[in-house]
């Protein structure tokens, strides 16, 4: 699709169904009917950035600060493996503790059972993500959260969108599976630059797309800006599985958060995995990029078991492989 076409879905409302179920067809033809599910382990809130719209930010001095050690990062992959997990996503604020070493010590343990390994660490230099592709590291979730260059700018003091660009070509270079992604509903976000987003992700071949509304979070300059909303980020995420048709794209925890059933209908629209968040119980709270995150007291066998039959009442099974991106 060009520039106009997608804006054009994107204003209009009256063929949304239309859109959900030629997305969920292009998502069978090209994917299947398989979830692949990725084990989530928020493995540090310690973050030196300032994104206004999360609540990790480093002025927020309201939320208590973890850093998890290799032991406790280590039992957390032993459980998600013993559940089946085939996928283990380690995310975190940007945290400079876990330097080079530490972190590519954390990789080699975990690549040591058979699972893929997702890092979501934010921006880093080339060496460091070379040091974590030679570790081990297969894929790496790294969102442009919008291609706005004014409105990026805005949203991350003292960062430049010239950098995060730099990230991911460099992950690219380096041979990882590159996830991206956007949020959607920032304030003075644009139809067109999001029609622009989902143009990147083709241009820059994207393997994974995470689309999220925004939820403001008390804590952060944008508390009083208004969430966004659930069926313009659907639409978002239903039009990058056309554009982009045989890329994993997750139903977001943030879809799930703002509507009730929201990860089923993403499901339905396009989506094809499920990052279930596998953390310890007592840190999940404080991994509060916005509130009331969905899942977050959910046992992790339970959640699991629960999942699974309600997405085969929908015709769907839980994949057993480590879900790389398929046909490339
Ligand atoms: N430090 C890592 C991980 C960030 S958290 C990094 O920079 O990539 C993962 C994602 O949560 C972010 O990329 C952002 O898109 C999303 N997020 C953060 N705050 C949010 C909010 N208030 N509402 C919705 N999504 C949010």
């Amino acid at each position: 699709m060009n520039k106009q076409e997608i804006i054009e879905i994107l204003s209009d409302n009256t063929k949304n169904d239309w859109l959900f179920n030629k997305a969920d067809k292009v998502r069978r033809a090209n994917v299947g009917d398989e979830i692949h599910l990725r084990a989530l382990i928020e493995f540090s809130n310690i973050c030196k950035r300032q994104c206004q719209y999360c609540g990790l930010r480093s002025p927020n001095k309201e939320v208590e600060r973890y850093r998890l050690s290799k032991a406790e990062i280590l039992s957390s992959v032993q459980s998600a493996v013993n559940l089946g997990y085939k996928t283990i996503v380690l995310q975190s604020g940007e945290d400079d503790n876990y330097y080079s070493d530490k972190m590519c010590d954390i990789i080699k343990e975990i690549k040591n059972y058979d699972v893929a390994l997702t890092l979501s660490t934010g921006e880093k230099s080339f060496d460091e993500y070379k040091a974590y592709k030679e570790a081990g590291a297969d894929r790496f979730l790294l969102r442009i959260e919008t291609t706005d260059k004014k409105l990026y700018e805005q949203m991350h003091p003292h960062a430049s969108f010239e950098n995060r660009i730099r990230c991911l070509q460099d992950l690219k270079t380096l041979g990882y599976e590159v996830g991206t992604g956007c949020l959607v509903g920032l304030p003075n976000q644009t139809i067109e630059s999001l029609a622009d987003d989902i143009l990147f992700f083709k241009e820059i071949d994207a393997d994974m797309i995470g689309i999220g509304p925004f939820i403001p979070h008390p804590q952060t300059p944008l508390k009083d800006t208004a969430q966004g909303d659930f069926w313009l980020a659907l639409k978002v995420m239903a039009l990058t599985r056309i554009n982009l048709p045989n890329i994993n794209i997750p139903a977001t925890t943030a879809m799930e958060t703002i509507l009730p059933n929201g990860r089923i209908i993403a499901l339905q629209s396009g989506a094809n995995v499920v990052m279930p968040n596998v953390s310890i119980i007592d840190c999940r709270p404080k991994y509060e990029i916005y509130p009331n995150k969905a899942g977050i007291n959910d046992d992790i066998k339970l959640y699991r078991e629960q999942l699974e039959e309600k997405l085969h009442s929908i015709g769907r099974t839980i994949s057993k492989e480590k879900g790389f991106r398929k046909g490339k």
